[in-house]
Order: C-alpha cells, then sequence, then structure tokens
C-alpha cells in the first residue's frame, strides 16, 4: 500500500513536472533576435522579391488556374526555387473543376440600346446560344435580395449595385464586395433568376475595368450567368433604370466549368539544421486571375515569402526549423490549394511551427495579430520589437488567421499569425485588367520582405513552440 502511493507520488510530480516543463514561455534567444534585427535590415535593400514578381508577371504572365499559363506558371516556380539555392524542391497535387473564359458581351437592349463592358465570374456558365435577354431587377444591397419575394426575381436579370468605399485595412471588401459576388448569384439563382449582374467589387472611381472574381456556384446544376459592370456602366444601368421603365439586358457569355484539372502546390524550403521536420510555413498564390498579369495577386505575395526565405538562407548558417515557402495552386476560385494543402498535412499540425501567408497585394504590413498559445505571446512580442521600427504594430487582442489559403492550416490548429498590409488602393486593381507589375512599390515590397524574414526566422529558432495542436484555435474568431 505504502510502496503504491509513493509510485502516485513519483508519477504525480513527474505529471506536475511534465506540465511546468509545457507551460514554460517561448522564448527568442538573443542571438537570434540580434539576427533577426541584421536581417530586417538587409531584407529592406534585397531586391530578390520585386525580381521574382517582375519574372513571373513578364515571362508567364497571367496564371489562371487550369488556364494555358498554370503549367508554365509551375515550371517557372520550380525552375526559380532550385536557382535561388532552395534545399528541397516538389510539387504536390491539387485537382479542382476547370474554369474556362472564351468571350463575354453585354448590352442594354431597351429602352437605350447600347453595349456595356463587363466581365463573366469564375464558375459562370455560359449564356444560352444567342445571349440571355432578360429584364433587370434592382436591389440595393445583398440583404435587400435576401428579402426579396422569389416571384420579383423570377426569370429576371438581378443587378446589384452597392458601392464599395476605400479603407486601409479592405473593410468592404469582407463586408460588401464579396459578399455580394459570392453569395449573391446564389441567393439569385435560388429564387429563380434568369442571370447576375453587380457593380464590381472594387474601389476605383471611373476606370471601365470590372473586376472578375469567384462565385458560390458549387453546383453546375444550380449556377446562372453571372458578371460583373465597372463603375462607370453600373452607374450607366442605374441611370436608365432611374427613368422607371422596364429595362431588358441581354448578356453573351461563352464560359464554364469543362471538367477536371490536376495542377500542384509549388513548394521550396531551406531545410532546418536542428529540428528539419518542424516548419514555418510561409508563402502566397501561385494562380492569378486571366485579366491582368497578377503581379499584386498574388505574385506579390508569392515573392514576398521567396525574398524571406531567400536572406535567411543566405545567412553562413540554416536556421534550427525548416523555412517552407508554398506558392498555392487555385486559390482565386475556392482554396482549392489550401484546402488540399490541409487536407494532406492535418496530421503533422503539430509540426508546423508558425505559418502565415501574404495575400493582399504589394503594401506595407503595418499591423500584426496573432493566434498562439498564452505562453507563446511573450515570443510574439520579441518578434513584434524587432518589426516595431518599419511600422509594424502589434495588436494583442486580435486573433491570427493565417492569410487565405493558410487559415485551411490554421483551421486545423496550426499557430498563425495575419500580418496586415496597407489595402487602401488594393481593390482599386483587384482582380482587373490592371492588376499589373507598376501597381507594386519596390521599397514597400522589401518591407514586407524583412516582416516576413524576421518572423520566420525568429520562429525558427525559438526556445518551444507556438500551441500549434490538432483542433488548437477551432474558437478564436480568426479574421480570415
Ligand atoms: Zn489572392
Amino acid at each position: 500500500m505504502r510502496h503504491s502511493l509513493t509510485l502516485l507520488a513519483a508519477s504525480l510530480m513527474l505529471a506536475t513536472g511534465s506540465i511546468c516543463a509545457k507551460d514554460a514561455p517561448t522564448t527568442i534567444p538573443a542571438s537570434a533576435v540580434q539576427t533577426a534585427e541584421q536581417l530586417r535590415d538587409k531584407a529592406l535593400h534585397d531586391d530578390t522579391a520585386y525580381k521574382v514578381v517582375e519574372g513571373l508577371t513578364t515571362e508567364v504572365g497571367a496564371r489562371l488556374a487550369g488556364g494555358v499559363n498554370d503549367e508554365r506558371g509551375r515550371d517557372w516556380m520550380v525552375a526559380k526555387f532550385k536557382a535561388l539555392g532552395f534545399d528541397k524542391v516538389y510539387t504536390e497535387p491539387v485537382s479542382y473543376p476547370l474554369w474556362v473564359r472564351r468571350s463575354e458581351h453585354g448590352a442594354i437592349v431597351a429602352p437605350f440600346a447600347q453595349p456595356l463592358t463587363l466581365t463573366a465570374l469564375g464558375y459562370s456558365p455560359a449564356t444560352p446560344r444567342g445571349g440571355l435577354t432578360a429584364e433587370v431587377v434592382q436591389f440595393a444591397s445583398l440583404d435587400a435580395l435576401k428579402a426579396a419575394d422569389p416571384a420579383s426575381v423570377k426569370g429576371k436579370i438581378v443587378y446589384i449595385g452597392e458601392r464599395m468605399q476605400r479603407h486601409k485595412d479592405g473593410l468592404d471588401y469582407g463586408r460588401i464586395g464579396s459578399p455580394i459576388r459570392v453569395q449573391g448569384p446564389v441567393i439569385a439563382q435560388a429564387k429563380g433568376a434568369a442571370g447576375y449582374l453587380l457593380r464590381s467589387a472594387g474601389t476605383d472611381a471611373n476606370d471601365r475595368t470590372p473586376h472578375t472574381g469567384v462565385t458560390g456556384f458549387t453546383d453546375p446544376a444550380k449556377a446562372i450567368p453571372a458578371a460583373a459592370l465597372p463603375n462607370p456602366d453600373a452607374d450607366q444601368l442605374e441611370r436608365v433604370l432611374a427613368y422607371g421603365k422596364p429595362v431588358t439586358v441581354k448578356l453573351d457569355l461563352d464560359c464554364g466549368i469543362e471538367g477536371q484539372y490536376t495542377g500542384a502546390n509549388v513548394i521550396g524550403e531551406i531545410t532546418g539544421s536542428k529540428y528539419p521536420d518542424q516548419v514555418i510555413a510561409i508563402g502566397g498564390h501561385l494562380d492569378s486571375w486571366d485579366l491582368g498579369t497578377g503581379a499584386i495577386d498574388d505574385g506579390a505575395g508569392v515573392a514576398i515569402a521567396v525574398g524571406a526565405a531567400k536572406v535567411i538562407h543566405d545567412l553562413p548558417q540554416r536556421p534550427d526549423r525548416t523555412i517552407r515557402v508554398i506558392a498555392f495552386a487555385n486559390e482565386e476560385m475556392g482554396l482549392w490549394g489550401g484546402r488540399a494543402y490541409a487536407e494532406k498535412h492535418a496530421s503533422e499540425v503539430s509540426k508546423f511551427q508558425l505559418g502565415t501567408e501574404s495575400d493582399f497585394g504589394a503594401g506595407p504590413v503595418w499591423r500584426m495579430t496573432a493566434s498562439v498559445k498564452p505562453e507563446a505571446r511573450g515570443a510574439i512580442a520579441q518578434i513584434a520589437k524587432v518589426l516595431a521600427p518599419i511600422g509594424v504594430s502589434y495588436d494583442a487582442k486580435k486573433p491570427g488567421g493565417g492569410g487565405s489559403d493558410l487559415s485551411q492550416m490554421h483551421g486545423k490548429g496550426m499557430a498563425a499569425l495575419t500580418l496586415v498590409q496597407d489595402g487602401t488602393h488594393y481593390f482599386d486593381w483587384h482582380h482587373t485588367p490592371n492588376d499589373t507589375l507598376d501597381k507594386i512599390d519596390p521599397k514597400e515590397l522589401a518591407q514586407n520582405v524583412a516582416v516576413y524574414a524576421v518572423f520566420s526566422y525568429m520562429a525558427a529558432q525559438a526556445d518551444g513552440d507556438f500551441g500549434s495542436a490538432p483542433g488548437a484555435f477551432a474558437h478564436d474568431g480568426a479574421e480570415d
């Protein structure tokens, strides 16, 4: 009896000991902080990232998922990782429905006949041969459409004209633009609409450049032709509607889903010297829309991650943990690359030290938020201290989300940051022919590289982890 009590006491002590070890605060050694400061200052003057996005947008150009440039983009990325000296370069397959765009035309038929400039939305089906001609019914907002009597919608082309305003954090995209584009067509279809038009989800005032983007259609049998008007054409349509007469519009879209396509996530690694199987995951998405050259969305994101890994690669010694750069496949049509990645790697989530993805253009990072275990808050504060001199504030109260594709690994339990960029002008150009290299300021891009290099390196050298574990952050209400 006494013997087993001793054993019990011993095992209790062991258990207490292990709890103490688990709860020890994660810290970043002073030497790593010093190296991170040097990396930050070096990255501010490093042009690797700019050369990556310049090369990608010049030598490959637009990279519509599954389109003619998809494979060229992947080959280019593999070659670039190798040329920059990454230790390990590989791909992981990603399958998704192949959506193609061939042609798109629109016109007001009555009462004042005239052409409209527009662009089809991702997953929009084609209109019937000869086009779809129907009366337009206008709604002021998505909520107004939701509340509408289906009888008022049936057989008509639904139009929503709510306008986005510029915000540093892109607030109106999540609040207005994205829901109207993603959910609007699905709601209109369910109410019996024949087609769908929206004022583009964008903040440019008077360019005749419509903004494409994906819709929420998941079943081709329940999809209707859907397109975006640029602001001047949306204004024109609204002036015509204001006459109070029935307005008829013709849509002639040749686009749609044509079977399945298998692309790939392209991955490059700087292998850790001490814990090679523990990774810091950073990246962007390699695909883009087809209208521009995919510079800000998301050549910049890929370039930032590559540039950050490259300055770490060039240190005299490899970091303790692996820096993994993921160029994701087909983010644009529904996070296909990110979801495939999270499915494949969910069981290893505890090995993911910390991660986040850049997918909000090339404006400077101004705020950091984090979803980490409480014992790692001090390490995040150490990172924040190195980032403060380059304009990044740390909001300890908000969760991090990991960015677009890596939000999926965060959902599985990966500790994640959100590095918020200045997106004041991002939605002027997002998903339009204006998404081109000239929108990227090399200095601002380099600031992003510095931020990614600092946090990646400090996380790689940390004594302790950031709390990644299966389902660890299921209820933190991440922003992304
Ligand atoms: Zn993007």
